[in-house]
């Protein structure tokens, strides 16, 4: 059983994305993780492919929060935690700082393959300013991913369908609020991604106004601060 509801948004998302979004041996970046249902569904998916004969290494799952991870999520094999304020730089050099230890000795430095974020701050009830604190949310997980996500591959051999379709999948996943202020953060995504799309899980209760973004295909030197 999942420590959270939540989990099943994640596991919607990833049958969406057809079995993409998650993939063995990757290295994922999971932001207001607790208690750890996303961590506990993510983990789940790394060792999927591990068991067919397939060892393409186990992947690593680096969570941060403001509060502490279920300690039978924290336990579980791959995943490292960051407990603070992910708004705080130093707290964002930890969670890179564990990237890299996680990744053994820190080869091929911090990148990452894949930014969740599930972050929500305490609503206040009011409308603009819940949507405001929610797109804070969103641009530091995005400014975030561009500094440490690896940069976009054309598919490998190994990640086309049966019928050589791609099978790319999304980078970096986030939860927003929905308000006035969407739409124009939804084209900033647009100018780092080349697919930006909007996804309201089943899972996610009708009449809250929360969704996700998905965003796949980084585009290439497009880096912070040149927009
Ligand atoms: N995905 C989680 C799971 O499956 O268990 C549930 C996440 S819950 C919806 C949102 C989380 O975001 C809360 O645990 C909250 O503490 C965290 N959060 C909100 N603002 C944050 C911040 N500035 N830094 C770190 N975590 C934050």
């Amino acid at each position: 059983p999942f420590v959270s509801r939540s989990a099943f948004k994640l596991v919607e998302l990833q049958q969406k994305s057809r079995g993409t979004l998650i993939r063995p041996g990757m290295c994922i970046v999971d932001l207001g993780a607790a208690p750890g249902g996303w961590v506990q569904a993510a983990a789940r998916e790394l060792a999927a492919g591990t068991s067919k004969g397939k060892r393409k290494g186990n992947g690593v799952i680096v969570g941060v929060d403001l509060l502490p991870l279920s300690s039978e999520v924290a336990s579980l094999d791959g995943v490292s935690f960051v407990r603070g304020d992910f708004l705080d730089p130093v707290v964002q050099a930890q969670v890179v700082a564990a990237l890299a230890e996680a990744r053994e000795g820190g080869k091929g430095g911090a990148q990452v393959d894949l930014v969740l974020s599930d972050m929500l701050a305490n609503l206040s009830g009011n409308n603009f300013r819940d949507g405001q604190l929610s797109i804070d949310l969103c641009e530091a997980a995005l400014a975030f991913a561009l500094d440490n996500l690896a940069p976009s591959k054309p598919p490998s051999a190994d990640s086309q369908g049966a019928k050589g379709k791609k099978k790319r999948g999304p980078s970096l996943v986030m939860k927003c609020l929905q308000s006035s202020l969407s739409p124009a953060f939804q084209d900033l995504l647009k100018e780092h991604f080349e697919g930006v799309a909007w996804s309201k899980p089943s899972s996610s209760r009708p009449e809250s106004r929360e969704g996700y973004w998905v965003c796949s295909g980084l585009k290439a030197k497009k880096r912070r601060g040149q927009d």
